[in-house]
C-alpha cells in the first residue's frame, strides 16, 4: 500500500483533505438532564423520551480499545463528553483506564456543570487534566429558558466550577452559546465577572447542528461582533494560537484580566484545520459534526475484531473522510433536509 500519500511529516494518517486526526471526543452517555433549547429542545424531548439503553452502549473496555487505536493512528487529545457525561456511572474508571494509554497527552471532559461540585475531586483523582464548563448565561431567568429547567439555578453550576478550581484543574474554560435575543444581552457582564478568575470564556456561535433546533442565521451573533462590543467597555487584543488547527481564536483584554476565546464555525469556518473524530455512546464513529451517518465499530467489536483490524478500520474511515460542511454551509451549497443529520447530544460538540 503507497502509506506516503496517507501520512504527514510527523507519520500521521491523513484524510482525504490531507488533515491528521488529533483530537477524539467519545460521548459516553446520550442522556441530559438539561434540555438546552439549541440541542435538546423540551418540546421535541419531554422527560419520558426514551434515551439509549445502557446494554446499548460501548463499556469502558470497548471505548478504551477503541481510543487505543485512535492514538495509534495520530490522535493526541480526548475529550469526553455526552448527552451529560457526569451522568454516566463510575465514570472516573474509564478515565483511568484511559490515562493508561501511552501518547495520550490531554484528556478532558465538558460537563453541563450540574453535578460537577460532587465529582470534582474525583476526576481529577483518577487522572483527568482538564474541564471545560457550559454556562451561558449569569441570569437564572435566562440559564432556566436556555436550558428548559427550573430547578437549581446559575449558582449551582458556579459551586461546581469552584468545587474544580478547588480539585486543581486549572485554567477551566467557560463556554457560552450566544444566541442573538436569547442571552447576548448578558455577555458584558460575563466578562466582568470572570476577570481576574483565571477562568477562560469561549463564546460559540451558535451553529445548526442537528434537525430539531429551528435554527436561523440571523440568531447567531459573529464574533466579531462580540469582539467589538467588548471593545467598547475593555481594550482588548489578539492572541497567537497555542498550536495550528486550535479552534478557537484567542483575546485577552489588554490589562491582561482575562483571556478570551471566540469559536467561529459559522462566520469563519475551519474545516480545513479539522482534526476532530467523534464515538457516539453507542460506538457510531462520526468524522463531521453535522454527518448523517456514523461507522458502527460496536458491530465490528461484537464480531470479534483483533485490534489489527479495528486499526485498519478506523484507519479506513479516516482516510476517505472528505467532510467540509461548515465551508460548504457558507457557500449556501447545503441541502440537509432530506438526509437529517446526527443531533448534537448524541455526539456532544
Ligand atoms: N452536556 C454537556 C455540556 O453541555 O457541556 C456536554 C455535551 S454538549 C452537547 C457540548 C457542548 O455543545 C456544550 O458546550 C453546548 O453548549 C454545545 N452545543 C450544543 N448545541 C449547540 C449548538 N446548537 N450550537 C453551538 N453549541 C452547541
Ligand atoms: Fe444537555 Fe449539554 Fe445538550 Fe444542554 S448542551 S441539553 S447540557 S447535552
Ligand atoms: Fe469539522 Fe465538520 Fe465542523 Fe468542518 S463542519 S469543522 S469538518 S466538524
Amino acid at each position: 500500500m503507497a502509506m506516503n500519500n496517507i501520512q504527514d511529516k510527523d507519520n500521521a494518517m491523513l484524510d482525504t483533505l490531507q488533515r491528521p486526526v488529533r483530537d477524539l471526543r467519545i460521548s459516553v452517555i446520550d442522556a441530559c438532564n438539561f434540555r438546552c433549547s439549541y440541542c435538546m429542545p423540551i418540546e421535541k424531548y419531554p422527560d419520558y423520551y426514551e434515551f439509549m439503553h445502557k446494554g446499548e452502549r460501548l463499556s469502558f473496555e470497548q471505548i478504551t480499545r477503541i481510543a487505543r487505536q485512535f492514538v495509534a493512528l495520530g490522535a493526541v487529545k480526548i475529550r469526553l463528553t455526552g448527552g451529560e457525561p457526569l451522568l454516566r456511572r463510575d465514570l472516573p474508571e474509564l478515565i483511568c483506564q484511559l490515562r493508561g494509554i501511552a501518547g495520550l497527552e490531554d484528556l478532558n471532559l465538558t460537563t453541563n456543570g450540574y453535578w460537577l461540585a460532587e465529582h470534582a475531586a474525583a476526576l481529577r483523582q483518577a487522572g483527568l487534566d482538564r474541564v471545560n464548563l457550559s454556562l451561558d448565561s449569569l441570569d437564572d431567568a435566562v440559564f432556566h429558558r436556555i436550558t428548559g429547567r427550573s430547578n437549581g439555578g446559575v449558582e449551582r453550576i458556579l459551586d461546581g466550577l469552584r468545587a474544580a478550581h478547588e480539585a486543581g484543574f486549572k485554567p477551566i474554560k467557560v463556554n457560552v452559546v450566544v444566541q442573538r435575543g436569547v442571552n447576548d444581552e448578558g455577555l458584558l457582564e460575563m466578562v466582568e465577572f470572570f476577570r481576574h478568575t483565571g477562568h477562560i470564556l469561549r463564546f460559540i456561535e451558535y451553529m445548526d447542528v442537528g434537525n430539531l433546533n429551528e435554527w436561523e442565521q440571523d440568531e447567531v451573533v459573529p464574533y466579531h461582533e462580540i469582539v467589538d462590543r467588548i471593545a467598547e467597555v475593555h481594550p482588548i487584543e489578539a492572541v497567537p494560537p497555542n498550536y495550528k488547527g486550535e479552534v478557537a481564536r484567542r483575546f485577552r483584554l489588554a490589562d491582561g484580566s482575562a483571556e478570551l476565546g471566540f469559536v467561529s464555525s459559522v462566520s469563519k469556518p475551519f474545516c480545513g484545520d479539522c482534526h476532530r473524530a467523534r464515538l457516539s455512546a453507542d460506538g457510531k464513529l462520526y468524522t463531521c459534526l453535522f454527518a448523517s451517518n456514523g461507522h458502527d465499530l460496536r458491530q465490528l467489536l461484537q464480531d470479534g475484531a483483533s485490534d489489527d483490524e479495528l486499526h485498519t478500520a478506523i484507519a479506513g474511515i479516516w482516510q476517505g473522510r472528505g467532510d467540509r460542511y461548515s465551508e460548504l454551509r457558507a457557500k449556501h451549497r447545503i441541502d440537509t433536509d432530506a438526509d437529517p443529520k446526527v443531533e448534537m447530544f448524541a455526539i456532544g460538540g
